[in-house]
């Protein structure tokens, strides 16, 4: 099949590249300028793993190109995928301009075209319960050529997007239209080849189970996160309970694992967008604003314990971080606890060496010389007053203790995402702060004996 796939991001890139793994032929568009120009000379413009060898592949194979034409690849597709941005708009609701600017553009140009045939534009943006409605609305305006508007919302987790759109556990199709429904069905088979279910249903509730799944992971993080604040308070050890909890199979094992909050580029926008939508239709989620709230200040869980450490004064301390990006395995910073802790210590006055596998890059440009920059994990310790751990990268799972200890000027590790046991850090001579499980403190004229 032609496929365009309009926005040229992560969800836009990944798509693009695996419907041309699939054998389609496919233009990605984008507005961005630079980014067309250097993927158009091979270069991949997000790190994602196992994505580049896809991306050169299908490039070299002629099934992927780029583009800043719009109107080229409305006239060149059957399908025409939206992968816009929906940001977070001053009130919290998604921001839908990008969406509906380009549903309009989109419009016209199939007007504008006597050659054009049936087209299915699919939405793959997260966008509000009704946007369906509006876009095929505002195309209509322009046009009254024969085409459906769909649904179809994105799951895919970035540093697994690539397995996640390959294999997806369902594929979610919104439209009542009996001809778009057979086309996509035909266009998603080949991933769901070992049974998973093409799941139809109208556009608005495909719209609304987007935000569904994204607010319940959201607050299933955050009520362990609530459960985590109150065992330490009593005593107990947050592990304990989400391994006891989480064997349960009507609870399950994910998403319980304590730390410094979500973020990202979906949940927190996600869950406000839902929160507004839903008032805008005379409904309150209660529940949702309860995670709002408890998430912000999650992000924040950590700076109590460092300033306590330090008796109250952190001016002038020299922290190393390590871990930016939202999570692991990916260069996206957008809304990373890590930053709002940053941002938090910089306001204290404290100084930050700070290491990241992947982002480093994007946080120099957001900060500038506001940070220092390490370029290993062990260097951002060196003379540093503690090290704090904000993501949870595999590379710092197993360190070299003796190394961090030599390196940092007191044996102190204050740990956002519970990556090491509090005995062990005990037998090996850490003051050692983590979420919902005991502290390890060790008396300060023992720190140099061990
Ligand atoms: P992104 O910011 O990474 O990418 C958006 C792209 O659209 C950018 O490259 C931008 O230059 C381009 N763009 C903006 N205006 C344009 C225009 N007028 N014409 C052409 N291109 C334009 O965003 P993303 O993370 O890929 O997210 C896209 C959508 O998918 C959002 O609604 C998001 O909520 C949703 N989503 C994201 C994820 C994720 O993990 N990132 C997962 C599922 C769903």
């Amino acid at each position: 099949m032609k496929i365009t796939v309009v926005g040229t991001g992560y969800v836009g890139l990944v798509t693009g590249t695996c419907f041309a793994e699939s054998g389609n032929d496919v233009i990605c568009v984008d507005i961005n300028a630079d980014k067309v120009k250097k993927m158009q000379q091979g270069q991949i413009p997000i790190y994602e793993p196992g994505l580049e060898t896809l991306f050169h592949r299908n490039i070299k194979a002629n099934r992927l190109q780029f583009s800043t034409d719009l109107q080229k690849g409305v006239d060149f597709a059957e399908i025409i995928f939206l992968a816009l941005p929906t940001p977070e708009d001053e009130d919290g609701s998604a921001d839908l301009s990008y969406v509906l600017d380009v549903a309009g553009k989109i419009g016209e140009i199939i007007e504008a075209n006597p050659e054009a045939n049936y087209k299915i534009i699919v939405n793959k943006s997260t966008v509000p319960v009704g946007t369906a409605g509006q876009v095929t609305e505002l195309i209509r305006q322009k046009t009254s050529k024969e085409l459906d508007v769909v649904s179809n919302p994105e799951f895919l987790r970035e540093g697994f997007a690539v397995d996640d759109f390959m294999k997806p556990e369902r594929v979610i199709i919104g439209t009542r239209s009996e001809k778009a429904r057979e086309k996509m069905r035909r266009l998603y088979e080949p991933f769901v080849r070992s049974g998973n279910p093409i799941l139809m249903m109208d556009e608005r509730s495909a719209e609304i189970t987007k935000y569904a799944a994204n607010s319940f992971l959201a607050m299933k993080i955050t009520f362990m996160n609530e459960i985590a604040n109150f065992a330490e308070k009593a005593g107990a050890d947050v592990d304990m309970i989400r391994i006891g909890m989480g064997t349960d199979s009507r609870i399950g094992k994910r998403f319980l694992f304590p730390g410094i909050g979500y973020g990202g580029s979906c949940f927190p926008k996600d869950v406000k967008a839902l929160f507004k939508t839903g008032l805008d239709w005379n409904h309150e989620f209660k529940l949702l604003k309860a995670v709002i709230e408890v998430n912000d200040r999650q992000k924040k869980i950590l700076i109590p314990k460092i300033e306590s450490f330090f008796d109250g004064d952190i001016s002038g301390k020299q922290f190393a971080v390590w871990g930016l990006s939202f999570k692991p395995e990916t260069d996206d910073i957008r809304e990373a606890p890590a930053l709002y802790m940053i941002d938090e210590l910089l306001k204290k006055g404290a100084r930050l060496k700070v290491f990241d596998p992947e982002a480093l890059e994007n946080v120099r440009q957001k900060y500038g010389d506001k940070l220092q920059y390490a370029s290993s994990m062990y260097e951002a310790l060196k003379d540093a007053d503690a090290l704090i751990i904000s993501t949870e990268w595999n590379v710092f799972r197993t360190p070299d203790f003796e190394k961090i200890k030599g390196l940092l000027k007191n044996p102190v590790i204050f740990d956002g995402r519970n990556l090491y046991k509090p005995e062990r850090m005990k037998d090996l001579g850490f003051n050692y702060y983590s979420i919902g499980r005991q502290k390890v403190e060790i008396p300060r004229k023992l720190w140099k004996e061990f």
